[in-house]
């Protein structure tokens, strides 16, 4: 389902599901975990050019951080600023380095059948409105739990977002933006990313 663009509200983005959100330069958005230990893939592209999105690596380079933070501004792959953080009510408990999900690190697990993915939901939800995209970009994964150890490692030792935590943004230009409840729903050794494999709804307002 799209929100047109400037409608406020409250909506609700089921289990596995995605939305997108229509913001004007200066509305802010908040995504809640109402129960806790989901990750929300996050997209955002320049409402007037699909081919600006929101890239992390570009954010973090500026920003000094791998998690984002209140007042960090989030920066497009040409370096224009999109989105500033407004408030981080999830305890900086987020990550900029996973890719989306897809098909293909379902099949890696051993799933032959489909299996809904972030990316699908994403490419599904721009398809709906008249976008056929071939990218997924780097998507802000918020309340995802990963961090890096001295060594270097990566690891994602468990979703412990608390019930009701959230993050607020405020876009700083036209901003189309693309929420995605991430199915992932397994829990391989060492490695999650939804609480307990659990996949639950998102809440979002727009205000
Ligand atoms: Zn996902």
């Amino acid at each position: 389902m799209n929100k047109q663009l400037g409608s406020e509200g409250k909506w609700t983005v089921r289990a596995k599901c995605a939305m997108s959100f229509d913001l004007i330069k200066g509305q802010k958005i908040r995504i809640i975990t109402p129960h806790g230990h989901q990750a929300a893939d996050f997209f955002a592209y320049n409402l007037d050019s699909y081919e600006e999105w929101l890239s992390p690596m570009h954010t973090w380079i500026i920003t000094k951080s791998l998690v984002p933070r209140p007042n960090d501004i989030f920066l497009t792959r040409f370096r224009n600023p999109i989105l500033k953080m407004i408030e981080d009510g999830a305890e900086g408990i987020h990550d900029m380095l996973l890719p989306a999900c897809d098909q293909f690190r379902y099949e890696g697990f051993g799933y032959k059948d489909p299996h809904g993915s972030c990316s699908e939901n994403l490419t599904n939800v721009m398809r709906r409105r008249g976008q056929e995209i071939t990218i997924i970009p780097q998507p802000v994964n918020f309340f995802t739990n990963t961090s890096i150890n001295p060594d270097g490692t990566l690891i994602a030792p468990g979703n412990i977002v608390k019930p009701g935590s959230y993050v607020v943004l405020e876009a700083l230009i036209n901003t189309l933006c693309v929420i995605s409840s991430c199915p992932f729903d397994i829990r391989p050794e060492g490695w999650e990313i939804n609480g307990s494999g659990k996949v639950t709804d998102l809440e979002v307002e727009v205000f």
